[in-house]
């Protein structure tokens, strides 16, 4: 079985969040269960840059107003084809928009091609590898299972997969000839949106398989509250609809070999995990301490998380034998509000701006517990790294927080399975309540232990999604 994933973010080779963790680990989990996958990405400067054993697939004479050539070359043991089009991809920063923020105004051109490249290696371009399945990823490859539907004839099988239904990729109508789409595709049942063209939609309609990253934001994105516009379409496509909760890299995340953290541990040594507290109260001004229960947060600073409902009881929070340390970037009233509120109470919050990755590893190793209040969370990857840190996740219950978190509920907690705590709705009141049950758990040393040990055997790692993903290719493999 050979699978072609299309992704505009692949770690190691360029990141913005999520996407490119899954779209990194996925192929390496598939290749043990003897599934090749080889993905196609942009050839931003970074990702050549990175690229190893770089040879010529391929030329294109012209690809959406410029020459263009598909490379192929390796990335640790990912093997990628990026494609070289300088005239589309070759710019300073991040990959979607320019120095000044803006949406890169040809964003529509850009993707398009990554799509239409997916599709004509999905329809043989290359003679050593002819996939059984294309595989996109978010709206940046949204337009690969439309080029593919409406070339006609044989194809591969089209799985597309949602890391985040907010990020939609809508375009005006006028570019539909531009894109080479035929006239017949401006349509309800293709890549018509809201009157005009939706990437996102557009794969969502033509797949013949779509995933998201965790069962219960499959169910959700089908209500009007979470669909974002989108819901009427995947209730009506929801026979084909699945979620598949994502892994995290076990070899990243792995606290028995950390070099970010004072002390390494495992579920036998987690007392240790008291020298990576002292290291992190140190590091974030915070007043040393082992009796405090130490609530770490780990996260973009936006609407999405929560954290403002978060800034909002923070105050009434510390003071009772807790502390708070937070990692994250974002809006920048979030930022100026928790910086704030590290001044106004010192030793009690601890604050670190920006992108820290040794220090989000530390907070996973010393934290007692780690709060997750989002709005709403496709998967999350911070409670899985959490529960495998023996952090144990006070999380919002929606989307993959729900999914990968037992809540300390009565019965949990008797049949002695409990991992963490869940509040809903997401209201300062909730979760003030909710932190301060966490806190009553903590007060009980020997019930926390179990807790903790629970979490930390919780398969966190690829393997499961893997053999799903298996599984569903298998099922539309067969369209040749
Ligand atoms: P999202 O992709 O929506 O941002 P996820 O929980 O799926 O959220 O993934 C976030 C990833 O980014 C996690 O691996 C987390 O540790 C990391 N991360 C988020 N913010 C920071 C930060 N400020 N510093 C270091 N790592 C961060």
């Amino acid at each position: 079985m050979k699978v072609l994933s299309v992704a505009s973010e692949v770690f190691p080779l360029i990141k913005t969040g999520g996407l490119a963790d899954v779209a990194g680990a996925l192929p390496g989990a598939l290749a043990r269960k003897g599934i090749e996958v080889r993905s196609v990405v942009p050839g931003y400067p970074t990702v050549l840059g990175k690229l190893d054993r770089v040879q010529e697939a391929h030329v294109f004479p012209s690809l959406f107003g410029g020459p263009a050539r598909l490379l192929a070359g390796t990335a640790d043991a990912l093997a990628i084809y990026a494609i070289d089009a300088p005239h589309l991809f070759t710019r300073p920063g991040n990959p979607y928009v320019d120095p000044q923020g803006r949406d890169w105004p040809d964003n529509a051109q850009r993707f398009a091609a990554l799509g239409r490249v997916a599709a004509e290696i999905g329809r043989g371009l290359i003679a050593g590898f002819v996939p059984d399945v294309v595989h996109a990823h978010d709206w940046q490859a949204g337009l690969a299972p439309a080029y593919l539907r409406y070339s006609g004839g044989a194809r591969p099988g089209t799985v597309m997969t949602v890391h985040n239904l907010a990020f939609q990729g809508r375009f005006p109508a006028e570019l539909l000839a531009e894109l080479a789409l035929p006239p017949g595709a401006f349509a309800i049942d293709g890549v018509e949106y809201f009157g005009g063209i939706g990437f996102l939609k557009a794969g969502l309609q033509l797949a013949d398989r779509i995933t998201t990253v965790s069962p219960t934001y499959a169910a959700e994105i089908c209500t009007p509250e979470a669909g974002m516009g989108l819901d009427g379409l995947l209730r009506a496509r929801s026979a084909f609809l699945s979620g598949i909760l994502n892994g995290i890299d076990e070899a990243v995340w792995d606290p028995d070999t950390d070099p970010h953290l004072a002390a390494t541990f495992n579920a036998r040594t987690a007392k240790r995990r008291r020298e990576n507290k002292r290291l992190l109260q140190e590091r974030l001004g915070l007043a040393p301490s082992a009796e405090v229960l130490l609530v770490g947060v780990i996260s973009r600073l936006s609407w999405q998380k929560g954290l403002d409902i978060l800034v909002d009881t923070l105050q009434a929070l510390v003071g009772n034998g807790m502390q708070f340390a937070l990692l994250g970037s974002g809006d920048a009233h979030l930022e100026q509000a928790f910086s704030r509120a590290a001044a106004a109470r010192p030793g009690e919050i601890g604050v670190r701006l920006g992108y820290d990755e040794a220090l989000a590893h530390l907070i996973q190793g010393g934290a007692d517990a780690l709060l997750v209040p989002s709005r709403f969370e496709p998967c999350g990857l911070t409670q899985l790294c959490a529960l495998r840190y023996g952090a144990l996740p006070i999380v919002a219950r929606v989307g993959g927080l729900n999914d990968s978190v037992i809540d300390a509920n009565e019965m949990a907690l008797a049949a002695g399975v409990a991992t963490g705590f869940q509040f809903a709705p997401v209201t300062a009141a909730e979760l003030q309540r909710t932190v301060q049950r966490a806190a009553a758990a903590w007060a009980r040393p020997a019930a926390w232990r179990k807790m903790q040990r629970n979490a930390m055997k919780c398969p966190v790692g690829w393997d499961s999604a893997a053999d799903k993903y298996a599984e569903l290719y298998r099922e539309v493999a067969s369209r040749r």
